[in-house]
């Protein structure tokens, strides 16, 4: 088997985010190689992006980057999230096409050769849709589902109900790599670029092994990520509660004043004065809730931290920093 990369042929690069997996890691590595033994004129590089592990992950990992040079290894100096595991992974692929996929064989590498036909093709984003979904609670699938219709009602590009699973072509990356939000919701991301972008139905197996590394809360933040990151919706919604409530109550309270001038009487005055104070009250924290959530998304941009670590590479054959230094 070559691992040398040649100029003549094009090069695949496989994105895998590790956290903790360690009881799968091995089988993933065995399956990953036997896809890339399959493919016909494409080189392949695996970048393993260890998003912080506090298990085996990172020494199983080194010892296959050991003993084949397309393994590659963005050792992270803690937990940073699996959104940006895939954007260090982005930043120093160098494939000119490049797969995203899961450390736990939830998402099956063979079927990548169903994706990099419909690259050859000319589809610029091939996208896993998830079929079947085994072992994911009711919970889980019907949140799921009612996130993405509540997001595609807001947002302004259709995001597909889909993980991350996905084939993209090299100028698709390119663009992803300068869109510098901090506030990271990758599949958001990948249709509001456009290209040509279709979508592949796969099964997804059961997790190989190991428990899921998200958790209910980081779910939740991805959500919210993905409903401020692609609509302003939210903030146009209590703009127009607020005006619409006061705009009845200020109708309410002339009709009442009217009828105090006309008939010399008050109706349940106290009654209408606290519902007036109680609502214009709720919208006020609502509208400044919604208001934080919005500066505080300023607020870290403005802070241009960096928005991973690295704390070791291994197997880059030209040495680079991480992410504010170019692929070259
Ligand atoms: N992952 C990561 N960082 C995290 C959480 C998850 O890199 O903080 C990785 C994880 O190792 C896996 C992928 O992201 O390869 C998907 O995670 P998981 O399978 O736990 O999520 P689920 O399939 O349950 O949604
Ligand atoms: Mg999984």
């Amino acid at each position: 088997m070559t691992t040398s990369i040649q100029s003549h042929s094009k090069l695949l690069s496989v994105i895998i985010p590790c956290y903790n997996e360690e009881a799968v890691i091995s089988e993933t590595v065995k399956r990953l190689k036997s896809f890339a033994s399959e493919l016909k004129n494409l080189e392949v590089e695996f970048i393993f992006v260890d998003d912080g592990s506090m298990d085996q992950t990172r020494p199983i990992l080194k010892s296959f980057a050991h003993t084949d040079e397309r393994i590659k290894i963005i050792g992270f100096s803690r937990n940073f999230g699996q959104q940006m595991a895939l954007t260090a992974g982005f930043d120093a692929a160098q494939g000119d096409a490049i797969v995203l996929i899961d450390a736990d064989l939830q998402n099956p590498p063979e079927f990548v050769h169903e994706m990099i036909k419909k690259w050859e093709e000319g589809y610029d984003v091939v996208y896993g849709i998830r079929s079947v979904r085994p072992g994911e609670s009711f919970f889980k699938l019907f949140t799921s589902r009612l996130f993405y219709r509540i997001l595609n009602k807001f947002s302004s590009v259709f995001i597909p109900d889909t993980g991350d699973f996905r084939l993209m072509n090299r100028p698709v990356v390119d663009v992803l790599k300068s869109m510098p939000e901090q506030d990271r919701f990758i599949r958001g991301m990948v249709s509001w670029v456009g290209f040509k972008q279709i979508a592949l139905p796969y099964n997804v197996a059961e997790r190989f092994a190991g428990e899921t590394k998200w958790s209910v809360s980081k779910l939740v933040m991805l959500a919210r990520d993905a409903l401020l990151s692609f609509s302003n919706k939210p903030l146009e919604f209590i703009l127009a509660l607020g005006l619409g409530i006061t705009a009845l109550t200020a109708i309410g309270l002339l009709a009442v004043i009217t009828q105090k001038i006309i008939t010399g009487l008050w109706v349940s005055k106290m009654l209408i004065l606290l519902l007036a104070i109680g609502f214009l009250g709720g919208v006020q924290l609502l509208s400044l809730g919604v208001l934080g959530q919005y500066i505080g998304r300023i607020y870290t941009q403005i802070k241009n931290r960096p928005r991973y670590v690295v704390q070791e590479f291994h197997g880059f054959k030209k040495p680079y920093h991480g992410e504010k230094n170019s692929r070259e």
